[in-house]
């Protein structure tokens, strides 16, 4: 059975995998992320392949822009301070002798949904992934929609759903990232007045006309952007994933309610099956046919 490693690169943890073609996880190991990341990155998977000479390819799953057939990271906020321009497939493939690819973390986690969770058997996907920030990934008849002349596609978080709306990290105002994220949620929460996290918001609606007032609001946009997507793309499916998603179950039936008579079809719409291992396993992925 081959076996690979599967990597995600997020801004405060870098985790690693060996996986095999069945998705099993074989071994995991997370530490966090340390600058300059590039360097710090080839030791990290060298020791690895030291204790696990077998592995026949690596994945890479990372936060940013990625331009995925040279491997290069084309952009990346200060999350990761000095990753813009890295060369990291060209490089490690060197410093490893094995096959390298690099894609958007967001992009590996949508390629793990469809090949192993709550997209499975399904070709034509769309992935909103809502952590920190707000990640896409797009897999269309199974292979990924990605890269783009500037490395920007599937940045469904850049999408602008309020033009004169808040300041975004891309420079512009009312990106969707800015709406809904767990980095949204939590200015709208303090813009309410509330003094609670993200994770308590939901709960606190049932209570609280404020909270409630975020969910809704929170809910409503949500909506607008699944509907816009699927006027785009008319998929099959569309998989909500990421720590907000966690909280699904408190907000999912009047998610639906809204969604439903603002949809030009039917659309089946799914909370991911991953939700810690869908950047390793999708970063697996990549390298595994
Ligand atoms: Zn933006």
């Amino acid at each position: 059975m081959e076996k690979v490693l599967g990597v995600d690169i997020g801004g405060t943890k870098i985790r690693l995998g060996i996986i095999d073609n069945a998705g099993n996880i074989l071994f995991e190991k997370t530490v966090p992320t340390q600058v300059p990341l590039y360097s710090y990155l080839e030791n990290l998977v060298q020791r690895v392949l030291g204790d696990f000479p077998e592995v026949t390819a690596i994945g890479i799953g990372t936060h940013g822009f990625v331009e995925p057939e040279a491997g290069r990271i084309i952009y990346a906020t200060d999350i990761l301070p000095g990753w813009t321009g890295t060369e990291v497939k060209e490089q490690l493939q060197k410093a490893t002798g094995r096959r390298v690819e690099v894609e958007n973390d967001a992009n590996c986690a949508a390629l793990a949904e469809v090949k192993f969770g709550a997209a499975k058997g399904i070709d034509r996907v769309v992935c909103l992934t809502l952590g920190t920030g707000l990640g896409g990934g797009i897999v269309w008849d199974g292979k990924l929609l990605s890269g783009g002349t500037h490395g920007g596609a599937a940045e469904i978080g850049h999408m602008v759903l309020y033009p004169k709306g808040v300041h975004c990290v891309c420079g512009r105002k009312g990106c969707l990232e800015q709406y809904i994220s767990g980095t949204a949620l939590r200015r709208r929460i303090e813009e309410a007045g509330l003094t609670i996290e993200p994770e308590e918001l939901f709960k606190e609606a049932l209570f609280s006309d404020s909270a409630k007032r975020v969910v809704d609001s929170f809910i409503e946009d949500l909506a607008v952007a699944v509907s816009s997507l699927q006027a785009i793309f008319d998929m099959e499916m569309l998989v909500i994933g990421g720590g907000v998603s966690e909280s699904a179950e408190l907000w999912w039936k009047q998610f639906e309610q809204h969604l439903e008579p603002i949809l030009l079809n039917p659309l089946a719409v799914k909370t991911a099956k991953f939700e810690n291992d869908a950047g390793i396993l999708g970063a697996a992925l990549l390298v595994l046919d």
